[in-house]
């Protein structure tokens, strides 16, 4: 084992064309294409792809996957619970929770006295739908930068909320039309509604059906949830009610049956005007399953790590601020990664 002393973190993981590889155990961490062995940190479709021969994820990911894609989106799945280490030909593996959706993981990989955190998506601002955020302490910390300049500070998400039902109460002949992302965003939005009192039925577009059940299912309380189908009375249905769906359907006819709609979208991105103007938001709710300027930053110092990689968003405002506060550095060129969750 003699070689593995001497290991440099590029020996345990780095990038291929399919993704994050580890020569160690042969795996990929979150492979764009098909491979022979993925490990997967969570549900959503850009890290979570059909057709590996063998996939290893935790038991909700799996969940999700196979509702997403049916029964045979890999040859075989295999569960791994937070905070189980196994071993992978010569490196040793392990899940802890990312508090992006539920069962989202980061993945830790060790060999040769080097252990590397690669972190997926994650979040720390409160969501209680999802197991909160652990920092594992690391050599290597992969992160995502998704909203990384100091620009992003995403707001308390219950005032989000507030100012929604401050509209619905406003606007009661209208109907409050809310884009959230089918997997993650939209359930955590209706459990954050509940929290803040909402009591009355949600509708939801189909396609968040079958999550937000698993969700329920999970021991997430979303309260009572109606499908979003007009009734004969056509339009002045959904009057002042809530109707939840993703972003692409409020493109789709779907959308131009109710009644003077407000329209609003759940994201991140929200806190940059424009784009709520260009895509014609009249209500934007800043709600981010990502995590902000402030939560990767605190997340690399709590992990101690001496190495950051960046990953998926503004690579250069994040590694700077590692180099200025003495932690190497530098961009991960990963392709594909299109953040389907935020
Ligand atoms: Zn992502
Ligand atoms: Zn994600």
């Amino acid at each position: 084992m003699d070689y593995l002393q001497a290991m440099r973190p590029e020996q345990l993981l780095h990038t291929r064309p399919e993704g994050l590889y580890s020569p160690a155990g042969d795996f990929f961490i979150d492979p764009v294409r098909p491979v022979k062995r993925a490990l997967i940190t969570h549900g959503h479709s850009d890290h979570a792809r059909a057709g590996h021969e063998s996939v290893l994820a935790t038991r909700q990911t799996l969940d999700i996957m196979k509702l997403r894609y049916g029964e045979g989106f890999a040859s075989t799945g295999q569960t791994i619970g937070y905070g189980q280490q196994i071993a992978i030909g010569e490196a040793r593996v392990s899940f802890h929770p990312a508090g992006h959706v539920l069962g989202s993981a980061q993945i830790a990989v060790e060999a040769g006295g080097i252990r590397i955190v690669a972190s997926g998506d994650y979040k720390r601002h409160a969501d209680t739908t999802v197991t909160p955020f652990e920092a594992v302490p690391c050599d290597v910390f992969i992160t995502e930068a998704t909203f990384g300049l100091p620009v992003f500070r995403h707001p308390d998400a219950a005032r989000e909320i507030d100012r929604l039902l401050a509209s619905l109460a406003a606007f009661p002949e209208r109907t409050h039309l809310v884009g959230a992302y089918a997997l993650g965003k939209a359930q955590r939005l209706i459990r954050l509604l509940r929290e803040r009192g909402y009591e009355k039925p949600i509708f939801i577009h189909g396609a968040l059906e079958k999550l937000c059940a698993y969700y329920e299912g999970q021991g997430v309380d979303l309260g009572p949830l109606e499908p979003a189908t007009l009734g004969k009375g056509g339009k002045g249905d959904f009057a002042g009610e809530i109707v939840v769906g993703p972003p692409s359907a409020f493109a789709d006819r779907w959308a131009r049956r109710f009644a003077d709609p407000v329209s609003s979208f759940a994201s991140g991105w929200m806190r940059i005007r424009q784009r709520a103007k260009q895509r014609g938001v009249e209500l934007p709710l800043i709600i981010s399953d990502h995590g902000d300027w402030d939560e990767l930053t605190q997340t690399i110092s709590d992990t101690g790590a001496g190495e950051v990689w960046v990953t998926h968003g503004r690579e250069e405002a994040l590694v700077r601020w590692c180099e200025i506060n003495g932690i190497a550095a530098r961009p991960l060129h990963l392709v594909g990664y299109e953040d389907e969750g935020d």
